[in-house]
């Protein structure tokens, strides 16, 4: 896949190309604070063209589009926190974006949904005695971390709204040097993979061995990897194309 990523505040425009069944490519680009692509065919590439980094736009100017790109608008990121409530309905449990929404970008909804099933499993197991009280307080726990990353990204633009807690600060500067140690080092780039899959929590940025290579000396430009030159995909031989001879 090819991932251009925003570089919050101040580069506010991502774009995604996938290949998806089919042989075919799923493309998204997105922005924040209405800054939204538009739905034609040439408004949608020249979107592409302006994102911060030309790869997006090199992939997809020659390919063919199978529809019209399809709008999608996200208001807000929203947490409804029932956990708070001191009187909730024995045998409800709320799960997946009723409980709690996330900004798109960050595809998050999903693998939460399936987490706090999890949670739901894990709270059954446990009797159906209190079984609405203790799985609100769980699913609550199980939200934290997807819930702090999506929005503490969002949160570094000032016209969002929201409340800024005083670490988070403290955590962009981290993560930047993380970022930085991650485009070298085998450990940090499977860490942050591991955090964005979910598969471990937020706290493994905090590892001590990571901690160690985060505050010691970062790698110097000349040790930075160059970024990938841009690859067009040509018409002929794109997989899309492929896909149209075949069906065709
Ligand atoms: C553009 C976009 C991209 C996304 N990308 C990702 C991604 O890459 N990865 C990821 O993990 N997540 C992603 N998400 C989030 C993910 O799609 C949602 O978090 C997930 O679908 C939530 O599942 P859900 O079952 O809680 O709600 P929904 O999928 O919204 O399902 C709710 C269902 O209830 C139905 N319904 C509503 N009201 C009623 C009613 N009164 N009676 C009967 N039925 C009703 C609706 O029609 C709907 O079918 C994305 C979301 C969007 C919008």
């Amino acid at each position: 896949m090819l991932f251009v990523s925003a570089h919050l505040p101040e580069k506010r425009r991502a774009g995604v190309v996938v290949p998806v069944e089919g042989d075919r490519w799923l493309v998204m680009l997105g922005g924040w604070l209405k800054d939204y692509p538009p739905a034609d065919e040439a408004g949608f590439l020249e979107y592409a063209r302006n994102l911060h980094e030309p790869h997006v736009y090199e992939a997809i100017r020659n390919a063919e589009p199978l529809g019209p790109p399809l709008p999608y608008r996200f208001p807000h990121s929203q947490w409804r926190h029932y956990e708070r409530m001191p009187r909730f309905p024995e045998g409800l449990a709320v799960v997946g974006d009723a409980l709690c929404s996330f900004n798109p970008i960050y595809g998050q909804g999903i693998t939460t949904a399936a987490l706090q099933a999890e949670v739901l499993d894990a709270s059954l197991r446990g009797g159906l005695g209190d079984l609405a009280r203790r799985y609100r307080q769980r699913v609550a726990l199980s939200i934290l971390g997807p819930w702090y990353m999506s929005t503490s990204e969002d949160l570094l633009i000032p016209q969002v709204e929201g409340e800024r807690s005083r670490i988070m600060g403290l955590m962009k500067w981290y993560m930047d040097r993380f970022m930085r140690v991650a485009t070298c080092d085998e450990q940090a780039l499977k860490t942050f993979m591991q955090v964005m899959h979910m598969v471990k929590p937020p706290t493994a940025f905090l590892a001590p061995s990571l901690l160690r290579k985060v505050l010691g000396r970062l790698p110097t430009d000349a040790e930075w990897p160059a970024a990938p030159e841009p690859v067009s995909i040509p018409v002929e031989a794109s997989p899309l194309q492929r896909h149209e001879g075949m069906a065709g």
